[in-house]
């Protein structure tokens, strides 16, 4: 009338092991996987308990993959860092002392090239607001950075800034 038997039969004091299922065998406690089995000798070897080293380490490598991880973030801001320092020079983007008729002479040599103001500062990836200050002779106020003035001179064969010599 044993609730738990499922009619291995054979009787006698055998006991069967949870884990591999091998009858007739003795069996000890062991915590397996987290749950408290009686198993037999062979698959009291998966005990936790005995997997101790196994854990620490599984818990170094992960330590080391942490750690290996933050390097590579770190790295990652670094790159960062450098891009920003190389793109914050717009403080030196100061605008050159101009020809007096630099507006006359950048609004023809543009004709003459065929653009129309807002392909041309298209073509040079400019804002078309900086060509019109120029091209009105009011770059000063408009605040237009030398690099503006200076893709313009390349890109027309034309001089636009004083020479200072
Ligand atoms: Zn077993």
């Amino acid at each position: 009338m044993a609730k738990y038997s499922t009619g291995s039969g054979g009787g006698g004091s055998g006991e069967s092991c949870e884990l591999c299922g091998a009858s007739g065998v003795e069996t000890k406690s062991a915590k397996v996987a987290g749950a408290q089995l009686e198993v037999c000798s062979d698959c009291a070897q998966h005990d936790d308990n005995t997997k101790g080293d196994q854990q620490s380490e599984r818990e170094t490598d992960r330590k080391k993959r942490a750690a290996q991880n933050a390097a590579r973030m770190h790295d990652a801001t670094k790159a960062d860092a450098s891009h920003w320092e190389s793109g914050a020079d717009y403080d030196d983007d100061q605008l050159p002392y101009l020809i007096s008729d630099y507006d006359e002479t950048l609004t023809s040599a543009r004709q003459d090239a065929g653009y129309q103001l807002e392909e041309l500062a298209e073509e040079l990836n400019i804002e078309e607001s900086d060509v019109l200050a120029l091209e009105q002779g009011r770059a000063t106020q408009a605040g237009v950075g030398g690099s503006v003035v200076a893709a313009l001179e390349e890109f027309l064969d034309i001089q636009l800034a004083k020479d200072q010599s």
